[in-house]
């Protein structure tokens, strides 16, 4: 059925909700007038909080932004959920209607936040409205892992993302900034249970995460080796990188700028921004019956400058 009952039914196990309590929200509001000693101590704390409370959308439980609407009775909602709830407030089950509920914005445009990043570091405040854009931008933010095996949900800044690749999915570390890897494969026929490896580079005091992996480019089977930066785009083009992939008397050369993993391993490989080697001459390269691959990617990292 539709999601309006879903409302319902939940408002039908908390009764409480659908007739508030009047007296109790006066309350509320008074002693916050008369407890003067306390806003004077921490001034904006006590008061914040509750008007954050009231931004709340008691149906997504997010922080709402304009439009806010409300019902005839002022029990608030967020635009997102409005048109979900059939025109029935979901706290009161009156008639939505279409009341915009101005007062509420502008109190939440005279808000300061402090970013929600807070924890990993990020020591800004932000008005409520510019709080969420920044967010999205934060230098502060975690990064994903990224293991590109898996469908990893972990979450950190660099030095425990570096901990968690060594620990939980037992990534190969290296000190230096040089690199000569053989990548073998028995049956390299069988690109779809795509082959990919992952190791961790450190070198000036940094982390870099060398990818090597097949899949399939339309038809033609590939493998690609690129480079990402455990940081920031802006960090990340500070240093460059070369690749290097030969046999009987031919070489391949790539030099390119590392990626941030900000940027998802499959989003970089997409892009083919890195060494990429056909199969063919991946095979040729191998050397013997072109039953094995056999490839010696070598490579160095270096900073700009
Ligand atoms: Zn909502
Ligand atoms: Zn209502
Ligand atoms: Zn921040
Ligand atoms: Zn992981």
């Amino acid at each position: 059925m539709s999601t309006g009952n879903c409302y319902f039914d939940d408002l039908r196990n908390k009764p409480e909700v659908i007739d508030p309590a009047q007296d109790e929200e006066l309350l509320e509001v008074s002693e916050h007038m008369n407890d003067a000693t306390q806003i004077a101590v921490k001034p904006n704390l006590t008061v914040s909080s509750s008007v954050r409370e009231l931004l709340e959308c008691p149906v997504c439980l997010n922080a709402m932004y304009p439009p806010i609407h409300q019902c005839s009775n002022g029990h608030t909602i967020c635009s997102g959920c409005k048109p979900r709830v059939h025109n029935r407030c979901p706290t009161c089950r009156h008639e939505l209607g279409n009341i915009r509920c101005l007062a509420l914005e502008k109190v939440a445009a005279s808000l300061e936040l402090p970013c929600k990043y807070q924890s990993f570091g990020c020591m800004g405040i932000y008005p409520y409205y510019s709080k969420l854009k920044h967010e999205s931008q934060c230098s502060f933010r975690p990064y994903n892992c990224p293991y590109a095996g898996s469908e990893c949900t972990v979450i950190g800044d660099i030095p425990y993302l570096v901990a968690h690749l060594k620990d939980d999915h037992k990534v190969d570390m290296h000190n230096g900034s040089t690199f000569n890897h053989r990548y073998v494969k028995s049956n390299p026929h069988e690109v779809e249970n795509a082959t990919w490896m992952l190791t961790v580079f450190s070198c000036f005091g940094q982390y870099f995460c060398l990818h090597f992996e097949a899949f399939q480019h339309g038809m033609a089977p590939v493998y690609i080796a690129f480079l990402r930066f455990m940081g920031d785009d802006n960090e990340a083009k500070n240093y460059s990188y070369s690749l290097e992939v030969g046999g009987n008397g031919r070489k391949m050369i790539w030099q390119g700028i590392p990626r941030s993993i900000r940027d998802g391993h499959r989003k970089v490989r997409d892009s083919f921004d890195g060494l990429i080697i056909q199969r063919n001459i991946a095979l040729f390269f191998s050397g013997g019956d072109r039953k094995e691959l056999k490839l010696r990617v070598t490579g160095r990292i270096w900073k700009e400058q």
